[in-house]
């Protein structure tokens, strides 16, 4: 295998990325914590900061007189640094977040789809409308943003080059350059499941973990993994499509073509599912839209009249999640599992707790013991703000900042 060497201007820009990193997640910190925190010298971190602030990415937010000794500031990222827009794609909506360089969410626009018009040029230019109507809402000149990410479902490399890839949509020929004159400023674009996984690297638990995944519930689900402090991509930038890997051999039909997936079980259409085996008169199953469903599974579980049909829902979901995040646990050994999507954020609490339990009986040897499972700690649309994030980076590297620690997609 060959040895990458690491150049000394390499390791000086994984260490601004370490102090950003650290500035970035604490909101206000000093020198001397970063030095703790990243274990860098304090020489290193007095340099690193100094160039930092110099070029207008950290400000000084306030300096104390302690009783001895020098007075101290407080660092934090500079919020007038500019923007960065993140506009997450999904069946339904397109929505755009403004955020200032220090990832502070200051502006939201919402395009709803026709899911049925899926037409590659008409996506570009929703996504081109819902970036002109952020920046005009919020009154933002295009010379202030630093760059925009887009999420859009699917996106996978090959040796041909960056296609989008969902079933039944009709992207494969989606036009990534068309889209890229569209927009018009720095673009990165990647799928939403490295999106949350640079959301959780740099905002939520991945500060602490080296191996992590935060599984995204919603519609489909997929799993955000964090290998040895990366982000997995894997050969063709699909790694983590667990929604699609098999928990019930010729089980429920996906629609993915395959039969059994993950997906089918506890995607929202999979949970309607099990509803309907357990009681097809149930009033819920009339409910029209998945997220008003969702919303009224959580209502019917917090009510003091308890549903049966609800509560065995949830416990069968529970024990489907379980017993395919035990698989997850198996293969990846991650000290903790953190789950994130808008399934998660109404039902989560529900299913937790069997979920631990399932996780622990199954996973083999004690993997699942000391696991950590539990809400992620990244609030808000961690996809709009994991790829507004990548935006972020790539600007930081274009200026010669940093150097990024995994690939961008695109
Ligand atoms: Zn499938």
């Amino acid at each position: 295998m060959a040895v990458v060497r690491r150049t000394a201007r390499d390791i000086r820009s994984d260490s601004r990325l370490d102090v950003l990193h650290v500035v970035l997640s604490s909101s206000e910190i000093t020198r001397n914590e970063i030095a703790q925190v990243t274990g860098l010298s304090a020489a290193t971190v007095a340099t690193v900061v100094g160039e930092l602030l110099a070029v207008g990415i950290l400000v000084e937010t306030k300096v104390s007189l302690g009783l001895v000794g020098r007075p101290t500031a407080t660092l934090a990222m500079n919020p007038a640094g500019g923007s960065v827009v993140g506009i997450d794609v999904a069946e339904t909506y397109v929505r755009a977040f403004l955020f200032d360089t220090a990832l502070n969410q200051v502006g939201f626009v919402e395009i709803e789809r026709d899911e049925h018009l899926l037409a590659p040029d008409l996506m570009v230019d929703m996504i081109g409308e819902a970036l002109d109507r952020l920046l005009e809402q919020e009154q933002v000149d295009r010379d202030q943003v630093r760059g925009v990410g887009v999420s859009l479902p699917g996106l996978v490399h090959s040796s041909a080059g960056p296609s989008v890839l969902v079933p039944h949509w009709a992207w494969r020929t989606v036009d990534l350059e068309h889209l890229r004159e569209r927009v018009a400023l720095p673009l990165v674009i990647d799928n939403p499941l490295k999106a949350i996984a640079t959301a959780e690297l740099w905002l939520g638990r991945g500060r602490f973990c080296s191996n992590l995944v935060t599984v995204n519930l919603g519609t489909g689900v997929g799993a955000a993994i964090l290998l040895e402090a990366r982000i997995a991509r894997g050969a063709t930038n699909s790694a983590g499509e667990w929604g699609h890997s098999l928990l019930v051999l010729d089980g429920r039909p996906c629609r993915c073509g395959r039969a059994g997936c993950v997906e089918a079980y506890v995607g929202v259409p999979g949970i309607q599912q099990t509803l309907r085996e357990i009681d097809p008169e149930h009033a819920l199953l009339d409910i029209d839209l998945q997220r008003d469903f969702i919303g009224a599974m959580a209502a019917a579980a917090e009510a003091d009249e308890p549903d049966p049909a609800v509560s065995e829902t949830i416990a069968r979901t529970s024990y489907f999640l379980g017993a395919a995040l035990a698989d997850l646990v198996a293969i990846i050994n991650p000290e903790a599992v953190t789950l994130t999507g808008w399934t998660a954020w109404a039902l989560g609490e529900h299913l937790l707790p069997a979920v631990r339990q399932h996780v622990r009986e199954q996973a083999p040897g004690l993997s699942g013991s000391d696991l950590e499972l539990a809400m992620s700690t990244v609030r808000g649309n961690s996809v709009a703000t994991g790829v507004a994030t990548l935006a972020l980076e790539r600007y930081l590297a274009d200026e010669g900042l940093i150097t990024t620690r995994t690939p961008l997609a695109l």
